[in-house]
């Protein structure tokens, strides 16, 4: 086991700065916490209104510090979109001061990392003399795709003629395939600004950070490099998960939600290896109530032990009997820790919304999936998942919109069930996780990435 790297100077000073939400936090963390093992020093910056749910100062090897969003502690916004709009109106000041007080000490900021979301930080930061870098917390493919809708040319004319898109070093995709966001933003026009305001500086940064791996998306990655510096560092999974390199604490991340911790982790030591289906849509998407219930009974149907991801805010949405009907065979938590859970031996398979951290940490730790994409990136990671990395199914949606109960057991069956399909998806998920681990490993192509990157921080002067 590697341990952490001993300095006798002072380290390059780097800040990192995520969007307040969960999806974007976890991998951030996770990288921040790489960095500081190669001997930086890191303060990861959470905004005020996320209050109690996030530690302060030295945790984790790094540095979590608070910054005012223009909430008060543990204040919640209505929307996303009025969320948005606060955050943009107090971190560029609240930004500026917390770089303006680090450099009046020993250890100035050399870096910022922001969230690729939040391209204005590139400019606040060379404003202050300081060199910065997006990290993606979406895939190459996805951003790609993403371009291509700005660039109009091929995507757009597929689109129009709503034919299959042939887009250079991607496979040919569907209109159903694509992100959800490249159809338009719908109810979500802040989202949408954000997701294209990704590229409004994007030549001017001198690392591209990705939580992706080479290896993943080889043809899309050596696009994107031929535009831009693209980085692959991931996948950021702690490394008790992953490579086992370094000392990593027990409690190894942050959570906006509660755990049931001891409840899953209980229940899935009472099951047999391989027999539950883990179901989690992550900390965002909402499911109709028509759709929950036939996610139920699909669940039911399918006749395996289920542990079922349901958020407070979903719950009502549960058929009224199904959780006596079913006591026997599931157990529904509000949050799960995911990651221990799709570790432990009992899980065969995860029936995901195929948000990318998700989609990662299936795939880093060998779990099937069962794909059933909400929005945003989650087509084209659920496109990838079935037919690119060949590590789980997609789920067919009917042309009402809705995915029926026995398509959710006809798609568990194909991949719990003995049988071919299930035997081909388990090898490659098993191709997969090796390929993941060398990543991360002592000379992985990620791991040789992150050492440039703290190479080339370490030469410059302050
Ligand atoms: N997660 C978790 N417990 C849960 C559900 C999700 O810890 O019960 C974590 C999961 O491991 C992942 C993150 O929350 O790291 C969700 O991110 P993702 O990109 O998959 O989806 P999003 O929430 O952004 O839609």
């Amino acid at each position: 086991m590697e341990m952490r790297k001993q300095r006798t100077g002072s380290a390059s000073h780097v800040l990192v700065l995520p969007l307040p939400i969960q999806g974007h936090i976890n991998p951030m963390l996770q990288f921040s916490k790489r960095l500081a093992s190669k001997g930086l020093k890191v303060t990861l910056l959470t905004p005020t209104s996320t209050g109690n749910s996030m530690p302060q100062g030295n945790v984790f090897s790094i540095n979590i510090e608070h910054i005012f969003d223009g909430y008060k502690e543990g204040e919640r916004a209505a929307t996303a979109d009025e969320y948005i709009e606060r955050f943009m109106g107090a971190v560029p000041l609240s930004l500026t001061e917390l770089i303006e007080k680090y450099s009046a000490t020993q250890t100035p900021v050399k870096f910022i990392i922001y969230d690729s979301i939040l391209p204005w930080v590139l400019d606040l930061a060379k404003s202050l003399g300081i060199e910065g870098g997006p990290f993606f917390t979406q895939t190459c493919a996805v951003t790609a795709l993403y371009y291509h809708k700005l660039q109009g040319g091929a995507l757009k004319t597929a689109m129009e003629e709503k034919s299959l898109v042939s887009l250079p070093s991607l496979p040919q995709l569907e209109l159903n395939d694509l992100p959800s966001l490249v159809h338009g933003p719908g109810s979500y026009p802040g989202v949408y600004g954000l997701i294209f305001s990704q590229f409004s500086n994007i030549d001017e940064a001198s690392w591209l950070l990705w939580n992706t791996f080479n290896e993943l998306e080889d043809e899309i990655v050596d696009w994107m490099a031929s535009k831009w510096p693209v980085k692959p560092i991931g996948p950021t999974i702690p490394s008790m998960f992953l490579d086992k390199r370094l000392e990593d604490d027990k409690e190894y991340g942050i959570s906006l939600f509660n755990p049931n911790s001891e409840t899953c982790m209980k229940w899935l030591d009472s099951k047999e290896p391989g027999s539950v289906v883990y179901v989690s849509f992550g900390s965002l998407a909402a499911l109709t109530d028509d759709q929950m219930a036939e996610l139920a009974w699909g669940l039911k149907r399918s006749n395996a032990h289920f542990l079922w991801v349901v958020r407070e805010s979903e719950k009502q949405k549960v058929p009224a009997n199904f959780a006596e009907e079913t006591a026997e065979m599931g157990l529904i938590v509000t949050w799960s820790p995911q990651l221990e859970v799709l570790a432990h031996k009992s899980v065969g398979c995860f029936m995901t919304h195929c948000g990318w951290n998700s989609t990662l940490e299936a795939l880093s730790l060998g779990v099937p999936m069962v794909a059933m994409p909400q929005w945003t990136d989650q087509p084209t990671n659920a496109k990838f998942v079935a037919d690119v990395w060949q590590v789980g199914v997609r789920i067919k949606v009917g042309e009402n919109g809705m995915v029926t109960r026995e398509e959710i057991e006809r798609c568990i069956t194909e991949v719990m069930m003995d049988g071919e399909r299930r035997d081909e998806i388990r090898t490659n998920s098993e191709k997969w996780k090796k390929l993941a681990i060398m990543a991360m490993d002592e000379g992985g192509s990620s791991d040789k990435n992150i050492e440039e990157f703290v190479a080339k921080l370490e030469s410059k002067q302050q």
